[in-house]
């Protein structure tokens, strides 16, 4: 948070009250739009938000900004298209400008089987409720006329999806937008508050401990990203989580305007240009599960060798910033938003490589099930116990490279 933006914002700093309704662990995107919609749909104000830094020093300020909903399950599809919609009037409802810019999406296929693939796509999202449509080499030459249709002479571009709501917007003026909108309510956000451990009452949680001491709450949530195992852990708890970084990088100023986002499931990465004209690059995440926010050479030159093969443009450009963020991934590459074994402890974690698209709607279905107790219709399938009734709601396609 820098000086500039303390000005422009009306942030309400507090201090730390012994005891709230309800006590939100972690101040990223999915932590703040909880607050935020459980002050404004459920007018619940007497609310914390805990965070061990600053607000979106997580990933919810690491991420490429991807917003889709071409998802490849019906439950997933339905979910994030109503967050693309959230997103659409984000702006309007919160009065902050997020920079929030629909480019259309093309994920691109390189063989027969990809292109079986991207048809499939266009068909569940478009039963669902998304606009996908299936369109062919010359259709995509006009959408994007730098991509190379011969693929480098190895990858030839057979067709590919077009998914047009796709959009990027800027990713921490999203968290503070939320962050501000909970506490002009009376939410309160406290920065460099750690939570330490949790306060039980026999099987129940009933509070946080931080170093400026223990806080009582009626409900807590952790909302705490690629940290969520240790987190759990504090409650007795063991979660189908495992934390795997990811890395991404920008490049210099591209001088001519590039439209679209690009993917593609067979060369492993995606593209978008930036509002500063920088060609923002994501691909897989490593394979190791580990806390390390190292970013490596190894990634840029995979990714690079694999994206100029498809945007030969991208030979003339320079590495500029390079950094990693530590993924909540579950085993079915669908998030989980539930209640818990262990009473008044809930979480929405699993979030992975695909959650910062997902933090409208997954902060007011938070807020719904924590206002009354049931899930809301759109996140209900994403409970915990789906692993333990072996109901997984299984989806490649929640990663941007799939
Ligand atoms: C490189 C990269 C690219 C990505 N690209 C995309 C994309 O294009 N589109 C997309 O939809 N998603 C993308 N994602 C995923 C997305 O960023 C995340 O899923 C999303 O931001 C998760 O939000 P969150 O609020 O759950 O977690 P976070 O934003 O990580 O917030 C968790 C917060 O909890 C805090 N915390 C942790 N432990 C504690 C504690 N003990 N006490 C208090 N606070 C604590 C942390 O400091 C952090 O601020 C990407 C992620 C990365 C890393």
């Amino acid at each position: 948070m820098n000086e500039f933006v303390e000005r422009l914002i009306s942030f309400g700093w507090r201090e730390p009250r012994p005891s709230y309704d309800v006590v939100i662990i972690g101040g990223g995107g999915h932590g703040l739009a909880t607050a935020y919609y459980l002050a404004t749909r459920h007018g619940i104000t007497n609310v914390a938000v805990l965070e061990r830094s600053y607000i979106g020093s997580g990933n919810s300020g690491r991420n490429t900004t991807v917003i889709r909903a071409n998802y490849g399950i019906p439950e997933a599809v339905r979910f994030y298209q109503h967050s693309i919609e959230l997103y659409q009037t984000l702006e309007d409802e919160t009065g902050r400008d997020l920079m929030h810019l629909q480019k259309g999406l093309l994920w691109i296929a390189h063989s027969e089987l990809g292109v079986r693939a991207e048809r499939a796509r266009a068909a569940i999202n478009t039963a669902f409720g998304a606009k996908t449509e299936f369109v062919t080499p010359e259709e995509i030459a006009r959408i994007c006329p730098q991509i190379d249709l011969s693929g480098g002479g190895v990858w030839p571009v057979q067709g590919a999806t077009y998914h047009p709501e796709g959009a990027t917007a800027r990713h921490d003026r999203v968290v503070w937008a939320y962050a501000e909108g909970a506490m002009r309510l009376g939410a309160h956000v406290h920065q460099r508050t750690p939570v330490t451990g949790l306060l039980m009452d026999g099987d129940r949680v009933i509070g946080v401990e931080t170093p400026r001491g223990p806080i009582s709450a009626g409900v807590v949530m952790s909302a705490v990203g690629g940290h969520v195992s240790g987190l759990a852990a504090m409650a007795g708890l063991r979660l189908p989580i495992r934390s795997h970084p990811l890395q991404a990088f920008v490049t210099n100023h591209y001088q001519r305007q590039f439209d679209p986002i690009v993917s593609s499931s067979d060369l492993l990465f995606y593209t978008s240009q930036t509002p500063r004209g920088e060609m923002l690059m994501g691909a897989e995440i490593d394979r190791q599960p580990s806390y390390s926010y190292r970013s490596g050479h190894h990634f840029i030159q995979q990714t690079a060798f694999r994206a100029i093969t498809l945007l030969p443009f991208l030979r003339d450009l320079r590495v500029l910033r390079q950094w990693t963020g530590i993924c909540d991934m579950s085993p079915d590459y669908s998030p989980v938003m539930s209640a818990t074994p262990v009473e008044g402890f809930y979480v929405t974690t699993g979030w992975g490589t695909w959650g910062f698209k997902a933090i409208p709607a997954g902060g007011e279905g938070m807020a719904g099930l924590i206002a009354t107790g049931e899930p809301p219709e759109l996140i209900a399938p994403f409970s915990l116990d789906r692993f333990a009734k072996d109901r997984t709601l299984a989806d490649r396609g929640s990663a941007g490279t799939h």
